[in-house]
């Protein structure tokens, strides 16, 4: 299975929606082809729908062919390029359009007619809209008002389309999209791209989880005009697997096991801090200083809980989930929105520290030094059981230890990941990246707290959960507290 790690997130979830849909065996080897319309491609929305819709096909199959009108030579060998860097065994081919389109699974075009003929799908972007049409309803061609935060929602909605038809899933259970334009801003269909990005944004800001969502969140704030302290704060290491699911991520930077928070710092651009240690370990430090606004992509409840108790004047959260759920939350301190405290439950009301122990066998005092590597006497002081299976994970931060053995319990032990795709976690850094420039432009959130969809049905069919903040969670009975606490900070 070693040789399939860089893809056991996507198999375990196709294996995981089978159910629903009927596979073919090499899920992965199926024929793709992305293209794109001159018109769309030489707007710059056009270029970036293309460049984020590679990375996310070329982690969906191992033959993706892409066609480039001719003229776009600077496109097509920017392209090859980030295909090059990217590329974990056979890069995709470059062609130069016309070319057939008989023979492919799935066809993704950047622009151009709808056709109910071809398994075709068609994106556009402009502005906050996102726009995606698998049958034969036209959507408008129109792209002019540049934002990458619609381009890339566009390109994980068609990259979602692709995977429906790859996994050819049952009427009953999803649909393909027709004629859909959604607005980000908006969180329904709409032809209108909203406002400009602004010229500048100023905040203290940190992205807090660099794994799947943080790959989509750091890829949109890099294009992003954004002034005052930034940081990425993370404790793993990337491996294999993170590749299948990680937007940015190279099989050069998963092999070398490079720091999370540090290769995100590297990719946002020049000042970005990177944090390489968990919240707690980042408070303990007496240079550490709390941010303003908080991304938290982290995919777990007890992480959630550790971002939340820095009462920042804003969380945003993203989530996602095994049948391609997505989710944007949004957590201001100030008024009485749930915090993610009150809308995110532990486990079985277990304390983290039990649910470790039983999950590692690693003994209370390892666990408690968290950013600690491995080591064999820890696995010696472990529970018999769990020993041979810790020798594998020496070197490796104890955190990340009880990470792995929970993905490893998570039932596909075969594989030892849990189901992830990369165009869930980037439609959700999308939202959440809309969620964070509605705040820095007009001091509002559009969620209160929180929108969901599934990409099976399409963002059409989200739903806004609204919650207020509960009497029994922290941010009620401490209140106080935390306000004197948000009241002796400086920045
Ligand atoms: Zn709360």
């Amino acid at each position: 299975m070693t040789g399939e790690l860089h893809r056991s997130r996507t198999n375990a979830t196709v294996r995981g929606l089978s159910g629903i849909a009927a596979p073919p065996d090499r899920f992965t080897d199926q024929r793709v082809l992305l293209t794109g319309t001159r018109d769309v491609l030489a707007s710059r929305n056009g270029a970036e729908m293309m460049r984020s819709a590679m990375l996310l096909l070329m982690r969906m199959t191992t033959d993706l062919t892409v066609a480039i009108p001719g003229g776009f030579d600077e496109l097509a060998e920017g392209l090859a390029q980030v295909a090059r860097d990217q590329a974990w065994e056979r890069a995709p081919a470059f062609a130069t359009m016309p070319v057939t389109e008989e023979g492919y699974a799935a066809i993704l075009s950047v622009g151009g007619k709808a056709s109910a003929a071809l398994p075709l799908t068609v994106i556009t972007s402009n502005g906050w809209l996102a726009r995606v049409s698998s049958g034969s309803m036209a959507i408008s061609q129109r792209c002019n008002q540049w934002n990458p935060v619609g381009a890339l929602a566009a390109a994980s909605l068609g990259a979602g389309e692709v995977f429906k038809r790859l996994l050819r899933l049952k009427p009953e259970h999803g649909q393909l999209l027709d004629g859909i334009s959604f607005s980000l801003w908006d969180y329904g269909l709409s032809d209108d791209p909203g406002h400009h990005l602004p010229t500048e944004m100023e905040t203290d800001l940190l992205v807090a989880g660099a794994g799947a969502i943080g790959n989509g969140v750091v890829h949109l704030l890099s294009q992003l005009p954004l002034k005052g302290r930034r940081r990425v704060l993370d404790v793993q290491t990337y491996g294999d697997e993170n590749w299948g699911t990680c937007l940015r991520l190279t099989p050069t930077a998963a092999a070398a096991r490079d720091e999370k928070a540090t290769y995100l710092a590297t990719i946002w651009g020049e000042g970005v801090e990177p944090v390489v240690g968990r919240i707690e370990d980042a408070e303990a430090d007496a240079k550490w200083r709390a941010p303003k606004v908080v991304l938290c992509g982290f995919d777990n409840v007890e992480a959630r809980y550790a971002v939340q108790d820095l009462w920042p004047d804003l969380v945003i959260d993203g989530a996602i989930g095994p049948r391609l759920e997505c989710q944007v939350s949004a957590h201001p301190w100030s008024g009485e929105i749930a915090c993610l405290r009150c809308i995110f439950e532990l486990e079985h009301g277990e304390p983290a520290e039990h649910v470790q122990r039983r999950l590692t066998g690693l003994s209370v005092a390892a666990l408690r030094q968290a950013s600690r590597a491995l080591s064999r006497q820890d696995v010696a002081d472990a529970e018999p059981e769990k020993r041979n299976w810790l020798l594998g994970q020496i070197g490796k931060p104890i955190c990340s230890v009880f990470e792995a053995a929970r993905q490893f319990a998570g039932g596909d032990v075969a594989a030892g990941f849990r189901p992830s795709v990369p165009f869930v976690a980037t439609i959700s850094a999308s939202m959440m990246v809309t969620e964070l420039v509605r705040y820095l432009t007009t001091g509002d959130v559009g969620v209160e707290p929180r929108f969901f969809f599934s990409l099976l049905w399409g963002p059409q069919q989200g739903a806004h959960y609204p919650e207020d903040r509960h009497d029994d969670c922290q941010c009620s009975t401490r209140a106080h507290l935390i306000e004197r606490v948000r009241a002796g900070r400086w920045y």
